[in-house]
């Protein structure tokens, strides 16, 4: 009897183990199953994905790429992000620089495209509208940072919803009505933003890097100039020189530093010249400004604060 006891207990053990493993293959699948059956796209990053969450609804399955708080500029996969990502049908994407390195996910995502949203879009060119003469951007001729204007976040979310119904016709009509709703949020936002910055004293303002031109569109502000020549780049003096004159011309009182960037020169500039400090936020994806039309009131605040 002793001598069998252990192999009994050993049979009881193989028995459950074969138990739970066919109950675990068979829970893995019903997942699967329910995740099979909905639609699945991803976004590079916060504002981007937020967008493309409203749109989606409860109808399709969006991942966010670029984790909370990051620059979206400079990324890389992890192989278990890419491993997440399979079965991934369209990643929604920027494009002309900002997220470029969302191009590698295409072959290591069989059977994914990705979806830039600029369709119908008027894109700023770095160059003529605010670069320096014959001098190239980091992020090339276009200026990618069409997502910071109401407008062409209401364009976003049609081009969303229209993908999405091309890859999941069935649900085709509520992804246009949730473009609809949510367009109507936005606008709402915009006018709130657009009374809030109606009565600045000054409307001149000098950015980290070179994000904001579209929010300037929107908002009727005047950027006068950016602390970095390119994003990433450190100021040479003569650079920082004439700064300090566009500064004295247009009577700049505040800096806007960028979380996601490192911005100890600039921090280190202000204090050498007398100058407050602020916030602008390109990515956003952290609390307090989670969704697209939280990043924007953000920076409305953070305007109208320092401009007041
Ligand atoms: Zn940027």
């Amino acid at each position: 009897m002793k001598k069998f006891f252990p192999i009994g207990i050993a049979t009881l053990f193989a028995v459950l183990f074969a138990g739970y493993g066919i109950w675990a293959l068979w829970d893995s699948a019903r997942e699967d199953g329910r995740d099979e059956k909905q639609l699945k796209v991803a976004a590079t990053f916060s504002p981007l994905y937020d967008i493309a969450k409203n749109v989606a609804g409860e109808y399709a399955n969006v991942e966010l790429l670029v984790p909370p708080g990051a620059s979206p500029h400079f990324y890389e996969f992890s192989p278990r992000q890419l491993a997440n990502l399979q079965g991934t049908k369209a990643i929604f994407a920027i494009g002309y620089g900002a997220d470029d390195w969302v191009t590698k996910a295409k072959e290591a995502i069989p059977g994914s495209e990705i979806t830039l949203v600029d369709q119908g879009i008027a894109l700023l060119s770095s160059l003529e509208e605010h670069g320096e003469e014959g001098e190239a951007r980091d992020h090339g001729p276009i200026d990618p940072h069409y997502w910071l204007s109401f407008e062409n976040a209401r364009i976003i979310a049609d081009t969303i919803a229209r993908k999405l119904g091309e890859l999941d016709s069935e649900h085709e009509a509520d992804y246009r009505e949730n473009a609809r709703v949510y367009g109507q949020e936005l606008s709402l936002a915009e006018h709130e933003i657009k009374e809030q910055l109606s009565t600045l004293e000054s409307r001149n303002i000098i950015t980290l890097h070179d994000a904001f031109y579209y929010f300037a569109q929107n908002f009727d502000l005047h950027i006068v100039g950016t602390f970095e020549p390119r994003a990433g780049e450190e100021p040479t003096p003569q650079f920082l020189a004439r700064l300090r004159e566009e500064i004295q011309t247009n009577n700049i009182k505040v800096l806007f530093a960028e979380p996601q960037m490192n911005s100890e020169s600039l921090r280190q500039f202000a204090k050498d010249n007398n100058l407050a400090l602020s916030l602008l936020d390109e990515a956003g994806g952290v609390e307090g400004r989670d969704s697209y039309i939280g990043l924007m009131r953000y920076n409305g605040n953070a305007i109208s604060q320092a401009l007041k």
